[in-house]
């Protein structure tokens, strides 16, 4: 749905809501909010935007690439770099098909599809149920047919819909130049088969012993039926996954302590509220078969909780699969034991896009300042695209504009995100600072350089304004970086 589309939607669905006294009226308006924000402030726009859009894509703009490199870094640096049992990898995004057919994607990688019988419009089965109330767990497509019918759902034009169907997910391509059956193939639909089918490699470079596991970040794609909520459902997407693998009698360990470090993952380095995060134990008939235990992650968004991230104890299906569908021996020999057997699986599957959307739902905030309505996002110095934002009072000065500059060569070298700003008044600068997050702004005037007429006890020093107070104070120059240093820990 394209952005103009979406955002006239969103509006539709507010009014109607508003005139009802819905409650659900603040939380879209949030949404709204936010959505525009990104687009104003260069942090996500439509994709391909001039033609129109692509349902389901969407574009980062030089802000949505610094706050999700940050939180990619992030990831990175806790669940690779800081541990010794991890390898990291990037594998090719198109797969010989045969890897599809042996995980399971190319039978069973489906969403229940119903359609309006008017109009033809498609949507998730699953979600118009859920929609009107009812719970959909366990249900095969014949029974969201049969609850369809019994509750005589519509569709949301208000026409009746048919029979519920399977749709497979995967987005299916050509390799090669000749477009017959033998050269399908699809793009990824998730990161995790780029792992499976490097385990081999892995053992025979690294010789590592379980337990042990191998982490990527990278794009996958789905034909989502109803891509929607922004970037929370697209059709191409951007996971973190590691697929560690163990032996099968220390499993419940491995997952407890994958259970933990996702918490601290998204509360010390997200910075997410932790009452805002709620995990979901996965009923046994809403797991896939192989999976003996799922912990979905769940976030409070503004259009209602929902899956953030996923835990699953995947037993050895996948490298079993793999082994049989490639005649490839992917078995382990542990030295110790005399034991030669499969590895067991744990795959804790983080979504990018949906980390970059929590952390601005969960920043988003509006004020009184000043006798004015601000919007600013509080975003954890870890995670924000810019820590500290310096600029000189006045842009055509150029004493002033000179220390500036030098105080923001100084502050890029020791902080490393540092911008300067020398657009529009100051009051303009702050209200841009504050709505992209930036903790500090530092302001060089006339006092700092001990013009004639200015207040000597303020010389050398500049004012440093905090973005969730508004508060102002004067700092030495000397001071300045140790000073920042200290309050962005
Ligand atoms: P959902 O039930 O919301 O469709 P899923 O259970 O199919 O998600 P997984 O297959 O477990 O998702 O994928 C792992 C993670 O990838 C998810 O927890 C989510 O963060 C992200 N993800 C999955 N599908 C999408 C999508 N269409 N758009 C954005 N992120 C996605």
């Amino acid at each position: 749905m394209s952005f103009v589309h979406k955002k006239r939607i969103v509006l539709i669905y507010i009014n109607k809501r508003m005139t009802n006294e819905n409650p659900k009226e603040k939380e879209l308006t949030t949404m709204e909010k936010i959505i525009s924000l990104c687009k104003r402030r260069g942090f996500i726009f439509q994709g391909s935007e001039i033609y129109g859009g692509l349902a389901g894509t969407w574009d980062y703009g030089p802000l949505g690439v610094a706050l999700k490199k940050n939180i990619e870094n992030l990831w990175w640096k806790r669940f690779v770099t800081d541990r010794e049992d991890m390898y990291g990898v990037d594998a090719a995004i198109l797969m010989n098909p045969k890897v599809w057919k042996s995980s399971g994607h190319v039978d069973t990688f489906t969403d229940p599809l119903v359609e309006d019988l008017k109009t033809n419009k498609r949507y998730r089965a699953d979600h118009l149920l859920e929609d009107a109330g009812i719970d959909v767990k366990g249900m095969s497509i014949e029974q969201m047919s049969a609850a369809i019918k019994e509750n005589k759902i519509l569709s949301p034009d208000k026409n009746p819909l048919g029979d519920v169907r399977k749709f497979q997910m995967m987005l299916k391509t050509h390799i090669g130049p000749v477009a017959d059956d033998d050269s399908i193939s699809y793009l990824r639909p998730e990161t995790a088969g780029g792992m499976f089918v490097n385990f081999k490699n892995i053992l025979d470079t690294f010789h590592p012993k379980l337990p042990f596991g191998m982490a990527q970040i990278g794009k996958a794609f789905r034909n989502e039926i109803a891509p929607r909520d922004f970037i929370f459902r697209v059709r191409e997407l951007e996971q973190m996954e590691i697929e560690y693998f163990v032996n099968p009698i220390e499993w419940e360990g491995v997952f407890e302590s994958f259970r933990k470090d996702m918490w601290s993952f998204i509360t010390d380095d997200l910075g997410l509220r932790k009452e805002n995060v709620h995990e979901l134990e996965v009923a046994d008939e809403d797991r896939a078969h192989y999976s003996k235990r799922t912990i979905d992650f769940e976030f409070d968004f503004p259009f209602g909780k929902k899956e953030l991230y996923g835990l699953a104890y995947r037993t050895d299906f996948d490298l079993k699969s793999h082994a049989e569908g490639s005649s490839v021996d992917l078995s382990y020999f542990d030295e110790e034991t005399k034991q030669r057997f499969v590895p067991h699986v744990i795959e804790p599957s983080f979504g990018v896009g949906r980390s970059v959307l929590a952390v601005l739902a969960n920043a988003y905030a509006e004020d009184d300042l000043g006798g004015e309505t601000r919007a600013f996002l509080k975003l954890s110095p870890k995670v924000a695209p810019f820590l500290v934002a310096v600029s000189p009072l006045l842009k055509n000065k150029p004493q002033l504009v000179e220390v500036a500059q030098s105080i923001y060569r100084d502050l890029k070298k020791r902080l490393g995100r540092a911008i300067f700003d020398d657009n529009g008044n100051v009051g303009k600068r702050y209200r841009r600072q504050d709505e992209i997050g930036t903790p500090f702004c530092v302001v060089v005037d006339f006092d700092t350089i001990g013009a004639p007429d200015s207040n000597p006890e303020f010389k050398d020093m500049v004012t440093v304004r905090h973005r969730d107070t508004g508060e102002q104070e004067r700092v030495k120059i000397a001071d300045l970086a140790n000073y920042l240093e200290a309050k962005l820990k």
